[in-house]
């Protein structure tokens, strides 16, 4: 069987071979056609390979290069799940993910990632040649589809302890989210309308699957940021000047980070039309300003965790929402999944408007995480029957609440997982990383808020010494160790070093009481 998804995309190939699916601001793009035939030839290329071990899920490290989407349609048809690594990965990390999927092999679509990768030592590596054969070979289109159950791709996010885990997606998963997102009232559309899509989140987190999806189906064209474009904000600017983008999808951050500049308008994307906005919380402000900068602009706030592939819920934000005294909704449910609120320690159902853990039931709630039986248990185990019904649940860790009318609002966590200037963080995997080096006996680290958001990390730690100098040195050996474990995008901003931990009456240290320590 062929996963719906990949079949609305390649009949792109045949209805519009020459239009551009994927460019970024390096220049480099590829058409559908070239989708298609380099995707078919590099499948036949890892099903001949002898190394690739038959079924595995293989990585695929790189960035916003079209060799990426390439390489994610022959692995799936060639029979192999994805597992997207980003060239942000310190090489620890990178060694944890492939560690964890044990048989796997590494297609690097740079071209000069081997000592990353790991020297071919942690599983063996498949350079660009993989794609330098197309033509050369015969042979049928697929060579081993995959089944609505089997994994589609592997998404790595932040753990609690230190190791990132890997969210396994199904077939069935991503096909459930095409059906939906193509359908709705976000994709409607008139009969020779062409798109344009803003491809702005790495393709490790799950956001990336929205414009992905919703542009490839009809024949789109993805935009996406390389290189020194990705880093810099004035070379961002230039890159979007010209690129025609009309449909922007990103993490509130990144799009408030733009607004901070008022060249960021009209002038510089006069066809922007619509902004979908997700992954972190959306504040009114940042839709005001967005509309003032982009008259007649629509906003949508998407919501949803990797675990139940991207978006459960979606609205648009209108100006009655606006001027409501409260937070923006998160959307009504797709009615792929069903969710529901329950009291997070009785788990029986909450009346609405009253406070509740969101819990995802349905066919688009992954298969859990890649060899965590442990976690799996709890996040994908823990929906009672009577409401789950043999279907798969996913306990989100979310508080919300529901209106009458079916609208979701999102009110925080329940446990130590934040959202970073867009990016999902277990505040344990940097306290754990922190904790194993040497000269930290005890780490805990606290979120800053301002206006509402998280603005940095601090990090509090009783080091192991405590006689040794404590001062600026020590805090850039420590952030210098870090870096070699996590991305950058973890590292605590600012270090304060104390004696001791107050602690909580279970032992625990008590963060309330070190938060106090922190305060301005
Ligand atoms: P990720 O798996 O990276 O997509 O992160 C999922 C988590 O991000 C959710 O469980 C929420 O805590 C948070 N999140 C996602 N979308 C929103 C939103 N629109 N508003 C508030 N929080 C969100």
């Amino acid at each position: 069987m062929n996963s719906a998804f990949i079949v609305a995309v390649e009949a792109q190939a045949s209805q519009r071979p020459d239009a551009v699916a994927f460019r970024n601001s390096r220049g480099e793009r590829i058409t559908y056609a070239e989708l298609k035939r380099r995707s078919d030839a590099a499948a036949r290329a890892i099903a001949a390979n002898a190394a690739v071990p038959a079924g595995a899920p293989l990585v695929v490290y790189g960035h916003k290069s079209p060799l990426m989407l390439v390489s994610f349609l022959a692995c799936v048809k060639s029979g192999h799940a994805y597992v997207p690594i980003d060239v942000v990965y310190p090489t620890e990390r990178v060694a944890s993910i492939i560690g964890q999927l044990g048989e796997t092999a590494a297609i690097d679509t740079t071209g000069d990632a081997a000592d990353i990768l790991g020297n071919g030592e942690l599983c063996p590596i498949i350079g660009l040649g993989l794609f330098e054969d197309e033509g050369q070979q015969a042979g049928p289109e697929s060579q081993g589809a995959l089944e609505a159950d089997d994994t589609f791709y592997i998404l790595f996010t932040s753990g609690s302890t230190g190791t990132p885990k890997g969210v396994e997606v199904t077939t069935e998963c991503v096909d459930g989210f095409y059906r939906w997102l193509s359908a709705c009232e976000y994709s409607e559309r008139t009969p020779d309308e062409h798109r344009i899509w803003f491809n702005r989140s790495p393709f490790t987190f799950d956001v990336s699957l929205t414009d992905m999806v919703a542009g490839l189906v009809f024949g789109d064209e993805l935009f996406a940021l390389e290189d020194e474009a990705e880093k810099s904000l004035a070379l961002a600017f230039e890159s979007f000047a010209g690129s025609g983008v009309t449909d922007w999808v990103s993490t509130p951050s990144f799009v408030e980070q733009c607004l901070a500049d008022e060249a960021f308008n009209a002038e510089l994307l006069p066809d922007l039309r619509r902004m979908l906005l997700a992954g972190e919380v959306l504040r009114p402000e940042t839709v005001r300003l967005a509309q003032r900068r982009f008259p007649g602009l629509r906003v949508f706030n998407g919501y949803g965790p990797t675990e139940s592939t991207d978006l459960v819920t979606l609205c648009e934000i209108v100006p009655g929402m606006l001027e409501q005294d409260r937070s923006l909704p998160i959307g009504y449910a797709k009615p792929e999944s069903r969710l529901v609120v329950l009291n997070p320690e009785t788990l029986e159902e909450v009346e609405d408007g009253e406070h509740g853990e969101l819990f995802v039931i349905g066919n688009t709630v992954a298969r859990g995480y890649w060899g965590r039986d442990d976690l799996t248990q709890a996040a994908f185990h823990a929906c009672p029957e009577r409401l789950a019904q043999g279907q798969r649940t996913y306990r989100t860790g979310d508080e919300v609440t529901r209106d009458p009318d079916g609208l979701y609002y999102y009110h925080g966590r329940y446990d130590l997982q934040i959202k970073l200037h867009g990016y999902r963080i277990e505040l344990g995997d940097i306290e754990s990383t922190l904790a194993a080096l040497p000269e930290v006996h005890m780490a805990c680290v606290l979120p800053v808020v301002r206006d509402g958001l998280i603005s940095h990390l601090v990090a509090l730690i009783v080091p192991s010494d405590l006689e040794a100098p404590r001062g600026f040195e020590l805090t850039k050996r420590l952030k210098r160790a870090a870096r070699e474990v996590i991305p950058s995008y973890m590292i605590p901003r600012a270090f304060k070093y104390v004696d001791t931990f107050p602690l909580n009456p279970s032992g625990k240290a008590d963060r309330k009481a070190l938060a106090a320590l922190i305060a301005d």
